[in-house]
C-alpha cells in the first residue's frame, strides 16, 4: 500500500490511472478504522481496479464544543488494518493542506441538510459535503462508498453527487454491528464500561419500532412513544432525537404505508451516538 500526504500527488496519481482506464474505488475515513470501515473498503476492493482510502479527522465538521481534538487517532494501527484489505492507496492529508489559510468554498445541500442530525449539528454536514467535494477533485473516484450507519450523510453526498453533475457512483454499504447490536463505531472507544453495557438499548429500540410496523401499526407517533419508552429503561441515555421520515426527503411521514426510515441520536453520557433502521410495512 501507497501512502500519500500531498493532495497534488494524489490527483496526478489518480489523473494517471483514470487515463489508463483504471477504475477507481474510494472509501474517505476519519480513520480508528473498525469493521464498519473494513466492510465499505472490502466492497470497494472488490469493485474496482484500484481501492483508494483516506483518512483525515475534518475540523470543518465539527462544532465549537464538540470532540475534534480528542476524535480517536490511531494511525499506525490503520495502516495494519489497511495493509490487510488489501488497499492500494492511503491518502492521508494534513488539515493545513486541505484547508491552508484564506480557504472559503463551502458547499451545502440546503434541505436534506436540516433535520435530524443537522438540527443539532449546525454546520456539520457543510462541512462533510465540502470535504468530500475535495476528496473526490483530488482522488477522482469512480466509486465511492458510505455507510448506512450515517444515513443522512450518505443521503446528503448522493444528492451532491447528482445536483452538480459528478461523475462518481454514490454506494450505500450496510451498518456493521457488534454481536449484541449496538452499531459499530470510533465514538463507542468513548463508552465506559457501563455505558457500553447499556448501549445495546439504541438498536434494540428500533428493532422494537421495526416489529410494531410488522405488525401494521401505521402512526408514526405510536412507533416513536414506543422507541422512547424502550430507551428510558436506561437512566443514562438522553434522546436527541427519534424521528420516522421519509429515507429521499428525510421528512417527517404522516403515516406508514411506505417504507421509511427511523433515525435516532442519543447521548450515553458524554457520547453521542446515532443509528438507524430502515423499515417496509408488511404488505
Ligand atoms: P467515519 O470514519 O466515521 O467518518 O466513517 C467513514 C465511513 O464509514 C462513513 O461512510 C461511515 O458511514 C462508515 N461507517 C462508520 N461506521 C460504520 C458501520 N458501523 N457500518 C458501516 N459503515 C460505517
Amino acid at each position: 500500500m501507497k501512502i500519500i500526504q500531498s493532495p497534488q500527488e494524489m490527483q496526478e496519481i489518480s489523473a494517471g490511472l483514470r487515463i489508463s482506464k483504471n477504475t477507481i474505488g474510494f472509501v474517505p475515513t476519519m480513520g480508528a478504522l473498525h469493521q464498519g470501515h473494513l466492510s465499505l473498503i472490502q466492497k470497494c476492493r472488490k469493485e474496482n481496479d484500484t481501492a483508494v482510502v483516506s483518512i483525515f479527522v475534518n475540523p470543518i465538521q465539527f462544532g465549537p464544543s464538540e470532540d475534534y481534538q480528542k476524535y480517536p487517532r490511531s494511525l499506525p494501527q490503520d495502516k495494519k488494518l489497511l495493509e490487510s484489505v488489501s488497499a492500494d492507496f492511503l491518502f492521508v492529508p494534513e488539515a493545513n493542506e486541505m484547508f491552508p489559510f484564506g480557504y472559503q468554498t463551502k458547499i451545502t445541500v440546503e434541505s436534506l441538510s436540516a433535520p435530524l442530525c443537522g438540527k443539532f449539528r449546525p454546520g456539520h454536514f457543510q462541512g462533510v459535503a465540502t470535504i468530500v467535494m475535495k476528496l473526490f477533485h483530488i482522488v477522482i473516484p469512480t466509486r465511492a462508498y458510505f455507510g448506512e450507519k450515517d444515513y443522512q450523510q450518505f443521503r446528503i453526498i448522493k444528492q451532491m453527487a447528482a445536483d452538480l453533475n459528478l461523475p462518481v457512483e454514490i454506494l450505500p454499504c450496510p451498518t456493521a454491528r457488534e454481536p449484541d447490536g449496538l452499531a459499530v463505531s470510533s465514538r463507542n472507544q468513548y463508552l465506559s464500561a457501563l455505558e457500553r453495557k447499556h448501549a445495546p438499548l439504541v438498536y434494540q429500540s428500533l428493532l422494537e419500532g421495526g416489529k410494531l410496523v410488522e405488525k401494521k401499526e401505521k402512526k408514526p407517533e405510536v412507533i416513536r412513544t414506543a422507541v422512547i419508552k424502550k430507551l428510558q429503561e436506561s437512566s443514562l441515555i438522553s434522546i436527541e432525537y427519534v424521528e420516522i421520515v421519509h429515507p429521499e426527503t428525510l421528512v417527517p411521514v404522516r403515516e406508514i404505508d411506505e417504507t421509511v426510515l427511523l433515525a435516532l441520536a442519543v447521548r450515553i453520557g458524554k457520547t453521542r451516538l446515532i443509528d438507524n433502521l430502515m423499515i417496509q410495512p408488511a404488505s
